[in-house]
């Protein structure tokens, strides 16, 4: 198994654009002193709607540590992928986040469940975890109601990391479980009880994506209760320690946090639950780059802020399209969407004080944002023209990419606001 580093960060390069933009943010962290690694991540869903291959991701991820002289490990994730879509992130990946929420709930045989219950027989008990407050409870009843709920995804993590196993060979790839995109978080015994089928069935995951409380919606703060997300986050942490003694799981064994880009009212909590317990971390934050790339070329002025504008107007016209696949992580107003005549006829200043992420700026209009941030298949379809801009700006675009990254993100959650 190949090792993972104790605090990785996921970024993403929709365009594959802004890796040494990205990267550059991460060289500043780790020059404060905190080794926090660069994953390079893009799911299946993103290449498809810009139409690019995953080979693009790793080239220009290489091409970043190539021309910075990053020294230390770098990844290249292939984001949420399953059995029917892994195959052409084999030869670029050495990442791979299997997602198996839409296995939850999917029946198993009897035979899997009853081998799953006598593997598994001293589960049952009260556990004094750790950490966490209040002693674990399971019952027979609630450790098979729970298989009943998790082992199909479990096997199905299984069938496909043995798939990858096969293909790369154990040296060459790390291992993400992910169950986030689904209703409801899993509560502290369901994830003690998912990381035990995963061990039984020799999944070495290093990092688990379990559901949390609270809306995580693109490019925009958490919206939830912090004291809660404060909460399930620490016994999330204590059960992952206690998973890794008892079940042999990899001690490398973290948690991820996907959609966390922009999350800035629970980068606190986690520093601090991260500070008090030693855990280490891995966090995706693909989708706030792209806006980056957004307000650049606002910036810039001339034919950038008309690219700005462009996108806008036509993301207007396409919102009820755009937003239809993210309907469930996103919560646009629309009485807050300013026409595109309004818009065309802004500064540069007032479109990136619009878009830019600083909640205390008046101009700050997250409805915008998140329209935008959906919105970029007009990019894509604006091809060449759009690209080419990305290339005239590279130095303001760079600038912005860089300074999101690490003032808004990195520093917070590994140095504190302090
Ligand atoms: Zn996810």
């Amino acid at each position: 198994m190949r090792r993972i580093e104790k605090f990785t960060f996921g970024v993403g390069d929709r365009f594959a654009h802004q890796a040494e933009a990205q990267l550059r943010a991460l060289a500043q962290i780790n020059e404060q002193g905190v080794e926090v690694i660069p994953v390079w991540n893009k799911s299946n869903r993103e290449h498809l709607t810009i139409g690019s291959e995953p080979q693009t991701t790793r080239s220009a991820a290489d091409a970043a540590v190539g021309n910075l002289g990053w020294s230390k490990a770098h990844y290249v994730d292939a984001d949420h992928i399953n059995l029917s879509t892994v195959d052409r992130f084999l030869d670029s990946s050495d990442f791979f986040t299997l997602d198996v929420a839409d296995a939850i709930g999917k029946p198993c045989s009897e035979s899997d469940i009853a081998a799953f219950m006598s593997a598994n027989a001293n589960l049952v008990g009260t556990h004094n975890i750790e950490g966490i407050p209040e002693p674990v409870e399971i019952t027979r009843e609630t450790m098979e109601a729970t298989a009943n709920k998790f082992l199909g995804a479990v096997l199905s993590a299984a069938e496909i990391y043995r798939y990858i196993l096969d293909k790369k060979g154990a040296e060459e790839f790390i291992t993400e479980v992910s169950m986030d995109e689904t209703d409801s978080p899993q509560t502290p015994s369901e994830l003690l009880i998912i990381l035990a089928a995963l061990a039984q069935h020799k999944v070495p995951l290093q990092t688990v994506a379990p559901k949390f409380t609270g809306r995580f919606n693109k490019g925009v703060d958490y919206v939830g209760d912090v004291v809660q997300f404060e909460r399930e986050f620490s016994d999330d942490l204590a059960v992952i320690a206690f998973a890794v003694k008892e079940f042999g799981l990899p001690d490398t064994l973290k948690l991820s946090v996907h959609s966390g880009s922009d999350k800035f009212s629970i980068y606190e909590p986690i520093r601090r639950c991260l500070a008090k317990t030693g855990a280490g971390l891995h966090i995706k934050t693909a989708g706030t780059n792209w806006l980056e790339e957004i307000i650049g070329l606002a910036e810039a002025g001339g034919e950038g802020l008309e690219m700005a504008k462009d996108v806008y107007a036509k993301a207007y016209e396409k919102r009820a399209a755009l937003c239809e696949p993210y309907a469930t992580v996103i919560d646009i107003d629309e009485s807050k969407l300013p026409s595109p005549e309004e818009v065309n006829g802004w500064s540069s200043e007032k479109y990136v004080a619009t878009v830019r992420h600083i909640q205390s700026d008046e101009n700050f209009n997250p409805s915008v944002r998140q329209l935008l941030h959906v919105g970029y298949k007009i990019a894509a379809m604006a091809g060449d023209d759009y690209l080419n801009l990305l290339k005239k700006y590279e130095d303001i675009v760079g600038k912005n990419v860089t300074e999101n990254l690490y003032d808004r993100h990195l520093k917070p959650l590994f140095l504190g606001s302090a």
